[in-house]
């Protein structure tokens, strides 16, 4: 998989070895099952809300290596955040691994590090998981998240 050697930045890499906020979350409010099975990656996503903010949010689940550290950036970003933010930051998420004409985004902190997914339809779905997983889980959607 050498063309995937240049997306495996050292943030990723990081967050794949020690992803943070992984695990149950006790007493979750809201949570969603994601998968993606182009790949095989499997994620849940649980989130407490408290007066309309993301107060604690983890995740637990197998996956590769981008999925995992997507999971992980994305807990740590949206921790504290609105639920509106929510929504506006997995747009911007989407944008950015999505649209290769998009200038560079700086909300998004260290969500950039996965901007070279552009260049990999497949990898988009292993990066963009964890989102549309968060985003069933505050819509309080129940049906499980498919990237198919
Ligand atoms: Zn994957």
């Amino acid at each position: 998989m050498s063309d995937l050697r240049e997306l495996y930045q050292e943030v990723i890499l990081d967050h794949n070895r020690s992803p943070r906020n992984f695990g149950p979350l006790e007493g979750a409010d809201l949570h969603a099952d994601g998968h993606n099975p182009l790949c095989g990656d499997k994620l849940r996503v649980a989130v407490k809300v408290d007066a309309g903010i993301v107060s604690d949010i983890r995740f637990e689940g197998s996956g590769c290596a981008i999925s995992k550290a997507s999971a992980s950036l994305m807990t740590e970003g949206i921790k504290g955040k609105t639920l509106d933010d929510v929504r506006t930051l997995f747009d911007r998420f989407h944008r950015l691994v999505t649209d290769r004409t998009a200038p560079p985004d700086d909300n998004l902190g260290k969500l950039r590090v996965f901007a070279g997914v552009r260049d990999y339809p497949a990898r988009v779905k292993c990066a963009i998981l964890a989102w549309h997983t968060l985003l069933a889980a505050v819509d309080d959607n129940q049906d499980p998240v498919s990237t198919e």
